[in-house]
């Protein structure tokens, strides 16, 4: 029996037990799937209990991608940006497939010499912007607490031409990019339903990429389509990170359609 499961708090709303659980009945692995809310002071006891219990691995969410660290050895993109999504409990190694999730988000664009705005300098904004400078990009980076962002941009201009510039003067940047990307709860259902950048700016721009997923037309998404910009869905990245992760576990590449699927219909409740 192979058991996996994700920590988070809160975790109610995480469809990744409807989409993982859909993947391991469609490859026929008999295991399951679970969510579980874990107290801030009591992450250490939960991936080690976890750990003792034989559960295989954990995805790990809000607040604890970055706290998480201290416990697992991180490989490749999850060293780059010190933020895990994704725990092998055996070899006890953190991974960040939210990279490879944006990635496999944005494949569709060439993305080569493009000027890329990321909104959000947490796990999500980290990751977009990696994924953005492995794809050719320069990456500004903009958040609303100036500390956080310069720090971020400090671990990432190793990787790529990336800068930080503070979200209150955003307006600035209208005319000067190429992608939109938000990476902040604004526009999240039980959010506020605004955008992370004046309206206006998105004129021009190619492509926007909302990592919220839930609703799936999010307010920026809206306004993206209304101006004319392509638009990619956060329901991508989420899908491509857990079949990433489903492949840390399993050693088996998921049906991405199957998940997309579960993940659709669970949200939809
Ligand atoms: P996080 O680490 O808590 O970071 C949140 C970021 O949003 C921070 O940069 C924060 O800025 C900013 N922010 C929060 N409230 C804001 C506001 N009212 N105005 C402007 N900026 C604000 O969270 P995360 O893990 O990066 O997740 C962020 C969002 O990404 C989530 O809400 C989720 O919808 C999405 N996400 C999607 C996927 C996917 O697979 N599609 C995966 C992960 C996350 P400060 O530094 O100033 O606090």
């Amino acid at each position: 029996m192979l058991y996996l499961g994700v920590i988070g708090y809160p975790i109610k709303h995480s469809v990744s037990p409807a989409m993982h659980n859909a993947a391991l009945q469609h490859e026929g692995i008999e295991g399951i799937y679970l969510a579980f809310e874990v107290k801030p002071d009591r992450l250490r006891d939960a991936v080690f209990g976890a750990k003792a219990l034989g559960f295989r691995g954990l995805n790990v969410t809000i607040p604890f991608k970055e706290s998480v660290v201290e416990f697992v050895e991180l490989e490749g993109e999850a060293a780059k940006i010190k933020t895990v999504n994704t725990i092998d409990l055996v070899e006890m190694v953190g991974y960040n497939t939210d990279v490879y999730g944006v990635k496999a988000a944005l494949s569709g664009t060439e993305l080569g010499g493009k000027t890329a705005l990321v909104v959000g300098a947490g796990g999500a904004g980290k990751a977009a912007a990696l994924a953005l400078l492995d794809m050719g990009s320069t990456v500004i980076v903009a958040n609303r607490t100036e500390e956080k962002g310069r720090e971020a941009v400090e671990m990432l201009r190793r990787y790529g031409e990336c800068i930080f510039w503070p979200l209150s003067r955003v307006e600035e940047l209208k005319g000067k990019v190429d992608v939109v990307v938000n990476a902040t709860p604004l526009g999240m259902r039980g959010f506020k339903a605004e955008i992370p950048v004046p309206p206006s700016m998105l004129d021009g721009v190619e492509l926007v990429f909302d990592t919220v997923y839930n609703p799936m037309e999010t307010p920026l998404i809206r306004e993206a389509k209304r101006r004319g910009c392509k638009v990619v869905y956060g329901i991508e990245m989420l899908v491509h990170q857990g079949a990433k992760a489903f492949e840390i576990w399993t050693g088996i590449e998921p049906d991405v359609e199957v998940m997309k699927e579960a993940a659709l219909r669970a949200l939809r409740f």
